[in-house]
């Protein structure tokens, strides 16, 4: 599983780069470099689909041409210090925040009194923050030769922290916020199983995989769905704070193809500063209803979704969707409204319903939990329960129903009859066209690869 050439360069990099200090300084340089031969990729890109929509190149050839430039650039040769990074010597001493810890005790464990922290609470700007501990923070402390506390640093996470540090009888603080490298990578996966598995071998993380089913969730129903040899494909931004990957960022495009149909979907920040997902004719993506109310990155690779419990083959007209999961998988509410009912009976088990707008209605049965009541305003995705098998049911699963006017229907085939997704203005649209094109190109450079590439055993294709 890859993730494209220059996410491959990066992990070279990590792989043969660190002997020494001054090697891991030098490579923070490297990033000039990086993002340089990005743009210059980039730009071989669009020269290149320029040439393939003439017909005059070989794609597969072309493509191992363009991986060779790639590379030939990104080789670091910079070798100056960097100074501008404080290393943190051996007079620090660092504590990590544990579930009941307050202050006076981290103060206490690292040999400081009461009044050091009444000092640099009462005397520094950011002293009430330093207060506000939770566990995964760390405090550090700095003394002098004499024991003497000289400086504090407390990280909240990898890019917020702030220091303390002594000026004659008080304090002085600063906050420190670090905006990590984004760096955008792209990556295609062939599903054998599940989109889930399929995201997790081609190396996305849980969180961009969920991002992934939400941006798709209105037009695809991603339990009952996705088959073999459907295809993702993804261009989205990793996030890198001095050469170490520290998540993944935003999924800046994504295609899916779903039983010879496409889907594609655009980030897209319009005039007003408004971020939202659009396919290629600036069509909001999100949909009045989810078409699958529940989580299904939840499904582990040996449930099969679609095998359903005997009680469910009997006579009587059946009504709804049953979504057979989990016993705990999150249920969504589907649409904004406001729930009608809360309840329990013997058929239904604990269910919800949701009232949206005046035509439509939304029931959620069998519930094992339930995390709303009744009169409350709900919007679309909140967790409103989880899947259990309370009334009668012999399996976990939910029973999902849909109805317009009073009457049951199948919200995935009355698509023409429900609100419509709404659409860019047409003012935005020249921005919204701009703003996808390179996006669009690399999309299209993922299927082209995938089709001429040689199937592999994992379900990802290499980039
Ligand atoms: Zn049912």
């Amino acid at each position: 599983m890859r993730a494209g050439p220059i996410f491959d360069l990066f992990l070279s990099h990590f792989n043969s780069g660190f002997e020494s200090v001054s090697a891991i300084l030098s490579n923070l340089r490297r990033w000039h470099v990086i993002l340089l031969s990005f743009g210059i990729g980039l730009l071989s890109f669009a020269a290149w689909m320029t040439l393939i929509e003439e017909g005059t190149v070989d794609p597969y050839l072309e493509i191992t041409e363009l991986r060779k430039e790639i590379e030939q650039i990104e080789k670091p040769t910079l070798s100056e210090k960097d100074s501008s990074i404080p290393e943190k010597d051996s007079t620090w001493r660092t504590f990590k925040v544990r579930n009941g810890d307050n202050l006076s005790i981290i103060f206490a464990k690292a040999g400081f009194s009461d009044r050091d922290l009444y000092e640099v609470v009462k005397t520094s700007t950011h002293g009430e923050e330093l207060s506000k501990l939770y566990p995964s923070h760390t405090i550090s402390f700095q003394s002098d030769h004499n024991g003497i506390l000289i400086g504090i640093e407390h990280q909240r996470s990898l890019l917020e922290s702030t220091s303390y540090w002594r000026v004659g009888g008080s304090f002085e603080s600063k906050e420190l916020i670090l905006t990590p490298e984004k760096i955008i990578t792209w990556v295609s996966a062939r599903i054998e199983s599940s989109l889930f598995l399929a995201g997790q071998s081609a190396g996305l993380t849980h969180n961009s995989i969920m991002e992934l089913a939400n941006i798709f969730g209105g037009v695809i129903d991603f339990f009952l769905d996705p088959r073999k040899g459907d295809t993702i494909h993804l261009v989205y931004e990793q996030l890198f704070l001095s050469d170490k990957k520290i998540g993944d960022g935003d999924i800046v495009a994504a295609a899916f193809y779903n039983r010879g149909k496409e889907y594609t979907a655009f980030r897209y920040k319009n005039s007003d500063g408004d971020v939202g997902y659009y396919n290629a004719e600036g069509v909001s993506m999100r949909k009045a209803f989810l078409l699958a109310p529940l989580d299904f990155t939840r499904i582990s690779s040996n449930f099969n979704p679609r095998r359903l419990h005997p009680i469910y083959k009997t006579t009587r007209p059946h009504r709804g969707t049953d979504y057979a999961a989990p016993r705990g998988t999150p249920v969504y509410a589907s649409g904004d409204g406001r729930v009608i009912e809360s309840g329990y009976t013997k058929a239904n088990g604990k269910y919800i319903v949701i009232q949206h707008g005046q035509k439509y209605i939304t029931k959620y049965l069998h519930l094992n939990r339930r995390k709303v009541r009744r009169g409350q305003k709900v919007v679309q995705s909140q967790v409103i329960g989880t899947v259990g098998s309370t009334g009668a049911a012999t399996g976990p699963h939910l029973h999902y129903e849909f109805l317009m006017n009073g009457v049951h229907r199948n919200p995935r085939t009355i698509h023409k009859k429900l609100p419509k997704a709404k659409s860019l203005p047409q003012k935005e649209m020249q921005a919204f066209q701009r703003g996808i094109f390179s996006a669009k190109k690399q999309l299209l450079v993922l299927k082209e690869e995938l089709l001429i590439a040689p199937k592999n055993k994992t379900g990802a294709a290499a980039h």
